[in-house]
């Protein structure tokens, strides 16, 4: 099986993230799970997780001062200690609590920094906007991205992008003013895949690099289940449970058949995994490394077929308004760098 890219799909190998000079490997590390987002984690084997993921080539590490209220941020910062040199570290900015956005300009330059601290680093690679439809679109345009474009200029982030679950939000934003990356999550997984008809060529024709995270759904499609604040309707989380019984049936974890279908998506640089042992490190791995069969991909698909693409409500409702969308504009577009 191949990547799309001409690379099999059998071992860890890297891609050029849009435009960038950031070569990300196809398995990224999501490090929302150290912040206690989905389970009180051990702090110990948090940080072994993450020596093992630099050991074993994982090159990308994704974050937020969101994830666990800057706990995340910290301990990440700790991990990567005497790494930091290694590995291509993103983090964002403008959601620091479940209804805490500020999206200023000043909150902004002033909440890099505060990352930089927690982080034990001078500059990020990647700094994104952190879940833009809880904002107002057009601020984010006008304020927002200028801001980042400046912190871009004094050397705290390499560079810049977005992030969100409307996928129209996220297309108009980056229709409105240039950025280097878009970051969408729960669509492009076994249980949606619309990341492929409408962000997907935008990003390839705009030349913007595509990341996709959680492959997993957000813990849906694992044996455990989702956390209780998952925000899925109930019949997801039910065709879920059937489609994993069909898998334990089959003596196979739900989960390795749903990482290894998004490690073959070629048309994103890497796929971020949310991580924080090393068994899940390792089984990552495996994912890539062991095929599956298709057939029993494809009956898992089948199970989940009618639930597939199946959304829920983030955000401001006027953010997933056609027209409201139709209405953004850029009074002063910025020359995305490089
Ligand atoms: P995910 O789909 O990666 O699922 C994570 C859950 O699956 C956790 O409970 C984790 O413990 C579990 N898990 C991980 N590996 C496993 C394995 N091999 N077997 C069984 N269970 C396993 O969801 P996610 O963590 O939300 O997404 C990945 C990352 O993407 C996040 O950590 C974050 O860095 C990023 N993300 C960003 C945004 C945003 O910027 N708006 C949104 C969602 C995710």
């Amino acid at each position: 099986m191949s990547s799309g890219d001409g690379s099999p799909v059998d071992h860890l190998h890297y891609r050029q993230l849009g435009q960038t000079d950031l070569h990300v490997s196809i398995i990224g590390f999501g490090a929302s799970p150290l912040g206690d987002v989905f389970e009180v984690i051990d702090q110990e084997e948090g940080k072994r997780a993450v020596h093992m993921a630099v050991d074993e080539g994982i090159n990308f590490f994704d974050v937020s001062p969101y994830y666990g209220r800057t706990l995340a941020e910290e301990r990440l910062g700790a991990a990567l200690q005497g790494r930091r040199h290694k590995v291509i570290l993103g983090t964002k900015c403008g959601r620091y609590g479940a209804s805490k956005f500020d999206f200023s300009a000043e909150r902004i330059a002033v909440g890099v920094d505060e990352s930089l601290i927690r982080l034990r680093t001078d500059y990020v690679d990647l700094l994104q906007v952190h879940d833009l439809e809880f904002g107002d679109l057009q601020q984010i345009v006008d304020e927002t991205i200028p801001a980042m474009r400046r912190l871009q200029t004094q050397g705290k982030a390499r560079y810049i992008g977005i992030t969100g679950y409307p996928l129209a939000a996220l297309q108009q934003v980056a229709s409105a003013l240039p950025v280097d990356v878009i970051l969408s999550y729960c669509h492009y997984n076994l249980l949606a895949d619309d990341l492929e008809t409408t962000l997907a060529p935008f990003a390839s024709t705009r030349g913007i690099g595509l990341i996709n995270a959680s492959p997993l759904h957000m813990g849906v499609l694992t044996e455990q289940g989702a956390p209780k604040w998952h925000p899925a309707p109930p019949e997801i989380h039910e065709a879920a449970r059937r489609a994993a019984d069909f898998c334990r049936s089959q003596g196979l974890d739900i989960s390795q058949i749903a990482l290894r279908f998004c490690f073959e998506y070629p048309r994103v640089a890497t796929t971020l995994v949310g991580m924080s042992t090393q068994s899940q490190v390792k089984n990552s791995l495996s994912a890539l490394r062991q095929p599956i069969d298709p057939a029993i991909t494809q009956q898992v698909r089948s199970i989940l077929a009618p639930v597939l693409n199946r959304t829920w409500p983030s955000g401001r409702p006027e953010n997933s308004t056609p027209t409201a969308l139709a209405s953004l504009r850029s009074s002063q577009p910025i020359a995305s760098a490089d």
